[in-house]
């Protein structure tokens, strides 16, 4: 088998890193050729220097010339937005794994469908956003959208191809740092105490997503749009060890599992060298150290986050959108002390509340209801 060569677009944060990790584990399968990031110009130098990808780009354009002083060969260096473009759809690339935080990552993500790529996804933002857009130009370019996030990785695998026998799709949640915090003591949540994460090491955002138990509820609809199953069918359990990573229970009953440490490292190698696996040097479980896999129903009113996420999903049209933009300006507010931890969800269902939906939304559309909520967000925030 040949070696994929893929493009990672977000290379110095969180999931990029792990995906430069995984194409040094296993080298004969994985080639990068080109990452960008948007305005860590160090890292993004020290990066392309050790791995020598043919293409670097660098969003913000103020930065170029401190990347080109760091770098330490002559890649093919790019700028701006139309410079992610550019890398997108890079004549090289079969693979394009998108690892941008927030919405940013969706043009490019169309361009590089549009370029006949294939599509690693991390950035769930994208399909909860533009799910139909993206998944319908998918098709009809005859590429693969290949789930990044650890759950619908697992959900993947556990499918096999296999999706008209589905009963129900289980997301696993770990329940994030609060999980058995009285609600009385929500309000006085601390930043810190919010990024402290019981089981994974992810970037910011997404990890008050996973306080707050959006990260779940963008979840369900972005599996709702991956694999084609109704919001109704797509349920979310609490599970502490994070070692189940979803599952799938089929017509006849059976319920099929993917397990694996808390590692991005599985899902990126996994999606990169479908359908085959490949022997790495991740650590294996040891079943006598796991001791116990619990399992627990969510705390739907105190967590409202799911069910505004289920409501958003059935309604369909731009309320993803919606609810997806006004939780990234209301985490951010939370993050930079602007507001507390209760007031995320309160600004999020204020915006939808106010919204009105347009059904099968284009991506003009689309992308008004994602700006519209944002200023909506902040005019709640600022109430
Ligand atoms: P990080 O915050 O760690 O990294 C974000 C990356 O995106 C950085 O490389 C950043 O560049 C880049 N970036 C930010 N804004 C832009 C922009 N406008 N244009 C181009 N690049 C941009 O995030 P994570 O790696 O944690 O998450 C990335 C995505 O993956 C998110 O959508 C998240 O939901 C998803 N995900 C993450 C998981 C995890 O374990 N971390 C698990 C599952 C999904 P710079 O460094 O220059 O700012």
């Amino acid at each position: 088998m040949k070696r994929k060569r893929v493009v990672v677009l977000g290379a110095t944060g969180s999931i990029g890193e792990s995906a430069l990790k995984v194409a040094r584990d296993i080298p004969d399968r994985m080639e990068i050729v080109g990452i960008a990031a948007n305005t860590n110009a160090a890292k993004l130098a020290e990066q392309a220097n050790a791995v020598r990808p043919e293409a670097v780009c660098i969003v913000d354009e103020s930065k170029l010339g401190e990347l080109r002083t760091a770098l330490k060969y002559e890649p093919r260096l790019l700028a701006g937005e139309t410079g992610l473009i550019e890398i997108a759809r890079l004549a090289s690339a079969e693979m394009v794994l998108v690892a941008i935080v927030g919405t940013a990552g969706l043009r490019p993500a169309l361009a590089a469908i549009d370029a006949g790529k294939d599509l690693a996804v991390a950035s769930k933002e994208i399909l909860v956003m533009a799910g139909e857009a993206v998944t319908t130009a998918a098709q009809k370019q005859g590429v693969h959208i290949l789930p990044v996030d650890s759950e619908h990785n697992a959900i993947f695998q556990c499918l096999d191809g296999r999706a008209s026998d589905v009963r129900r799709i289980v997301l696993t949640a770990s329940g994030g740092p609060f999980r058995n915090t009285p609600l009385e003591q929500f309000g006085s949540i601390t930043r810190e105490q919010a990024l402290k994460h019981p089981t994974w090491n992810m970037g910011p955002k997404i990890t008050i997503d996973s306080a707050t138990l959006f990260n779940k509820g963008l979840e369900m609809i972005e599996a709702h749009w991956l694999f084609g199953v109704e919001m109704q069918r797509v349920e979310v359990v609490i599970h502490p060890q994070s070692i189940v990573h979803s599952m799938v229970e089929f017509a006849d009953g059976s319920v099929l599992a993917q397990l694996s440490h808390s590692d991005m490292c599985f899902p990126i190698q996994y999606a990169v060298t479908w359908p085959e696996r490949v022997a790495n040097s991740l650590p294996p479980l040891d079943f006598g150290k796991v001791a116990k896999l619990e399992f627990f129903t969510p705390r739907y009113d105190d967590f409202p986050a799911l069910n505004l996420a289920r409501r958003a999903g059935d309604t369909g049209g731009t309320l993803p959108a919606v609810l997806n933009a006004a939780n990234e300006v209301a985490v951010s507010a939370f993050l930079d002390g602007r507001s507390s931890f209760p007031q995320i969800w309160k600004t999020v269902r204020e915006v939808m509340d106010r919204h009105r939906a347009i059904a099968h939304a284009d991506l003009d559309a689309i992308l008004a209801a994602d700006q519209w909520a944002r200023d909506e967000a902040h005019r709640v925030l600022a109430a």
